[in-house]
């Protein structure tokens, strides 16, 4: 299998380049291509020489994810269901400006990315970890989730502004019977796209401005590729976000938090604490299993003396689990500990799975007597399903109602079932 181009940095196509004797900015016109204008084919590239397009397209890919969903009106949170190479699933959900959720406050938006196909941690109210882990993404395709989301929001752009010469690339997308909502948009830009960029290559504008890794899968079990991509996200000749705009959360992975803490980049850490003392967070967590609360701080501690208030809490309240007033003491001391933010989640429900949201109530009382200890605490008051925080339920929709689909088929005698998905 080729590597995909936008899996190179710029370091590496520069002695690539160099053994091709291929001048140095020819390296920046390609990365141009790639991250300015964000094109998925060699054609587009139109100021590199044909023989120089002939021979990259030799040695390298360059593929799009394939937008299958989209779910979310504009201007509100929006969720991307993709397809990748192998037909596996993956999401993105862009989040517009909600300052200081994370870091700064932001007038623009943030992206939530996916690191793995499925996940192996199974936390047990998480959709993500039901059907079990499948693989680790590439670098492309932690990347590609950012620049397919800039690529989709400049055809909408172009959608509605009709004076625009370049038209929008029409939804190459087959429906598979799945009532979609509105997917007016592939990943790839088709081939007249393509000529059209040739004709007017206008700077498109960046929507991204800010990234949570905090989609499907556990990022810290994907490491060696999360950074890579963060790396690439992050340059100048890149995805040009910020470090300080980039929050990775884990479930807890102590060593490779302590890792972490020994990279240049700095980059914002959010725990999933979602309990305060080893009794509860072993009740929905395994992972905290391998690498109890006295490891996982001690990790963070060493994380919080390289990087300084970097570090955040996510807090996911479940009804009758960890919604306690016990629970509020214990992590009070954690926090202050960590000089850490506690961002608290009203719990998402998943269908098949038995646990809940508590009230308001619950969670305004959760919240007061956290500040009356002194830490700053966040509440996200969505109201009903929102679907901000739990990555991995559109996938999770998807899979069923296609599983479904297919054995309706198959019942129907037109096709052999597929294996359903749980
Ligand atoms: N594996 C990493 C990152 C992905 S999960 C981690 O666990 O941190 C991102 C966040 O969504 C985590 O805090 C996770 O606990 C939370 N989450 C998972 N399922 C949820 C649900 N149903 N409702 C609310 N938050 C959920
Ligand atoms: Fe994996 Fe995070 Fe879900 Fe736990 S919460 S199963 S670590 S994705």
């Amino acid at each position: 299998m080729l590597a995909d181009i936008r899996s190179q940095t710029a370091k590496e196509l520069e002695t690539q380049f160099h053994t091709r004797g291929q001048p140095a900015y020819r390296v920046k016109q390609l990365l141009e291509w790639l991250y300015v204008h964000r094109v998925t084919s060699w054609e587009a590239m139109t100021n590199l020489p044909k023989a120089l397009r002939d021979d990259l397209r030799q040695h390298y890919s360059i593929a799009a994810l394939k937008l299958i969903r989209k779910q979310g009106a504009r201007d509100t949170t929006q969720k991307f269901l993709w397809r990748l190479g192998d037909q596996a699933l993956i999401e993105s959900v862009l989040i517009p400006a909600n300052p200081a959720l994370y870091g700064e406050p932001s007038d623009r938006h943030t992206l939530c990315v996916s690191t793995q196909v499925g996940c192996a941690y199974g936390c047990k109210f998480c959709a993500s970890g039901l059907a079990g882990w499948k693989r680790n993404l590439r670098v492309e395709e932690i990347v590609e989730q950012v620049l397919a989301v800039e690529r989709w929001n400049e055809g909408e752009a172009k959608v509605q502004s009709p004076k625009s010469e370049v038209q929008s690339p029409k939804s190459q997308v087959p429906s598979q019977g799945l009532g979609d909502e509105s997917c007016p948009e592939p990943g790839a830009p088709d081939p007249a796209s393509a000529t059209a960029q040739r004709v007017e290559p206008a700077p498109p504008t960046r929507l991204v401005s800010n990234l949570v890794i905090m989609g499907m899968g556990e990022p810290l079990a994907n490491y060696e590729n999360l950074l890579k991509a963060l790396k690439i996200l992050n340059a100048p000749w890149g995805g040009g976000i910020g470090a300080r705009k980039i929050t990775i959360s884990t479930s807890g992975l102590a060593p490779q938090i302590r890792q972490l803490a020994n990279e240049p980049l700095q980059f914002r850490l959010a725990i999933s604490l979602h309990g305060a003392t080893d009794e509860t967070r072993n009740k929905i967590m395994p992972v905290n299993l391998k690498y109890p609360l006295r490891e996982l701080t001690a990790a963070c501690d060493y994380y919080q003396q390289k990087k300084a208030r970097m570090i955040t809490f996510e807090y996911v309240l479940i009804a009758g689990v960890n919604d306690g007033l016990e629970q509020v003491k214990p992590l009070a001391a954690l926090a202050r500990r960590l000089v850490a933010k506690v961002n608290l989640i009203p719990y998402n429900r998943v269908e098949g799975l038995s646990w809940e949201r508590p009230s308001e109530e619950v969670q305004e009382a959760f919240l007061s007597a956290l500040e009356k200890q002194k830490v700053s605490a966040t509440l996200r008051r969505e109201k009903g399903g929102d679907i901000d925080a739990a990555c991995g339920q559109l996938r999770l929709k998807t899979e069923r109602e296609m599983a479904n689909f297919r054995s309706a088929e198959a019942d129907a005698g037109e096709t052999e079932g597929a294996g359903a998905q749980p």
